[in-house]
């Protein structure tokens, strides 16, 4: 069965690009076509980079053009965690990825539905108010634009009964992911990169100082530099660490049919999108034609029927005390890490690749790719700390067996937290 999402059903036409049938030389090879591999060849031809970005399928094929299109600043770790793990300038980044997508968006005029109305983290039981209230105080301290929602409060911001507080995050917003990848290659081109679909990388190598991609046929492309952005989409043959270096877990995403006005006048107003507090919690938005879009973990082996969903459905059912017919159904893959932190990796000179974005890497992989291509073209540090490789995770083909037993387990903590 196929499962095709809302993003594809409601999405501009992708760009128009070749397919690479001849080898050719250039200086930064981007590998992947998702928000990091588009925003770093984007970033770097701006700063008079000659690059090239060879994409697998077409732009957004993996997690950015599937995912839930929640633009949300901020890592895992809360900002006073942060500033004592990675420093200061660390969190700084991190506050500002949701700003620096909305004004790559805004300066390039990328038609991608971009709603800047904040993002709000719900707590449906006690404990969850506790952690809520502290990171929202931590980002207060650092001046962000964030508020804290009692019961009534989140009531009248959601639509929703079931939660008892959360907090809401002005620099948040929402987009339609599809549409963002397709208006970022189209600006990428514009810059100057020369970008190649259907154009897998089947094996990279050193050349001299540089860099040798293959892809099939005997085309090769020579670079100086390379950027592996391939992240949980990457094949074990391109790069065996990167391949292993998340739990490549599923998410799974439903539409509902267009909203009745009663509805749409109550729940998400003003356009807030909303996460759960909980260990495996849902996260929600409305869409394109007025659809509610609803997100969760899902099974570790691809869904095979309608039917696989049936978790999913059940919390929206749940959630929104309601039946709303279900016309989309469809899932990607989010890379997990354990310590849920992202990694930056130089593996070897002029290689890096970025991965672990444990399902908040819309604003993030953008960031990144702006990061990314200042270290570059102009030398300029990176925000996070860079490791020297890329750390596999060990007994990797056993994830669906590890990452299920976790899953139960935090579902598990989750009923029993009063
Ligand atoms: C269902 C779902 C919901 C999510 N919801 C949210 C959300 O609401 N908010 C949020 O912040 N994050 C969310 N995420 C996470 C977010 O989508 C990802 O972190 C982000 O898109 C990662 O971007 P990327 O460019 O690193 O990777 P990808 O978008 O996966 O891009 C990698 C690309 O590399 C290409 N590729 C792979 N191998 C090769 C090769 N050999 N040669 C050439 N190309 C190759 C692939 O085809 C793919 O297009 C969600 C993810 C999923 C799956």
């Amino acid at each position: 069965m196929s499962f095709q999402s809302l993003w594809a059903a409601t999405a501009n036409p992708a760009p128009d690009l070749p397919q690479l049938t001849e080898s050719l030389r250039t200086d930064v090879l981007v590998i992947g076509g998702g928000f990091q591999g588009l925003s770093t060849a984007l970033h770097l031809a701006e700063l008079g980079t000659q690059v090239v970005l060879l994409e697998s399928e077409t732009p957004g094929f993996g997690a950015s053009g599937r995912n839930g299109g929640q633009v949300i600043p901020g890592l895992k770790d809360d900002p006073d965690a942060l500033d004592r793990l990675w420093g200061p300038r660390a969190t700084e980044f991190a506050g500002a990825t949701a700003e620096t997508l909305f004004s790559v968006v805004a300066r390039l005029g990328i038609e991608c539905d971009a709603v800047r109305g904040g993002w709000i983290q719900a707590g449906s039981k006690a404990t969850h108010l506790p952690g809520l209230q502290s990171r929202m105080a931590q980002w207060q301290a650092r001046g962000a634009p964030v508020a804290w929602l009692d019961a009534a409060a989140m009531e009248t911001a959601t639509g929703v009964r079931a939660f008892r507080g959360g907090w809401h995050d002005a620099r948040a917003g929402k987009i339609h992911p599809l549409k963002l990848a397709h208006g970022l290659a189209r600006a990428a081109q514009a810059a100057g990169v020369q970008i190649y679909a259907r154009s897998p990388v089947t094996g990279l190598t050193r050349a001299g100082s540089g860099w040798r991609a293959q892809l099939a046929h005997g085309v090769q492309v020579e670079a100086a530099r390379v950027v592996l952005a391939s992240n949980v989409y990457t094949p074990p043959g391109l790069d065996r660490n990167l391949a292993r270096a998340t739990v490549p877990a599923n998410s799974f995403q439903i539409a509902t049919a267009p909203l009745s006005p009663e509805h749409l006048a109550r729940l998400l107003p003003g356009g807030v999108v909303v996460s759960e507090a909980r260990r495996v919690g849902t996260y929600f938005r409305i869409g394109p034609e007025n659809r509610l879009l609803l997100g969760g973990r899902g099974s570790f082996s691809d869904p095979q029927d309608a039917a696989g969903f049936s978790r999913i459905e059940a919390e929206l059912k749940r959630i929104f005390n309601a039946d709303f017919k279900i016309e989309h159904r469809w899932f990607g893959r989010v890379g997990m890490t354990p310590d849920h932190r992202v990694r930056l990796c130089e593996p070897a000179p002029g290689l890096l690749a970025a991965t672990g974005f444990n399902g908040r890497g819309v604003a993030l992989a953008v960031a990144l790719g702006k990061a990314f291509a200042d270290y570059l073209a102009v030398g300029t540090p990176l925000p996070i700390p860079i490791r020297p490789s890329i750390p596999a995770l060990p007994f990797h083909a056993l994830h669906p067996l590890y990452g299920s037993l976790g899953i139960h387990y935090y579902r598990l903590r989750d009923h029993l937290d009063p």
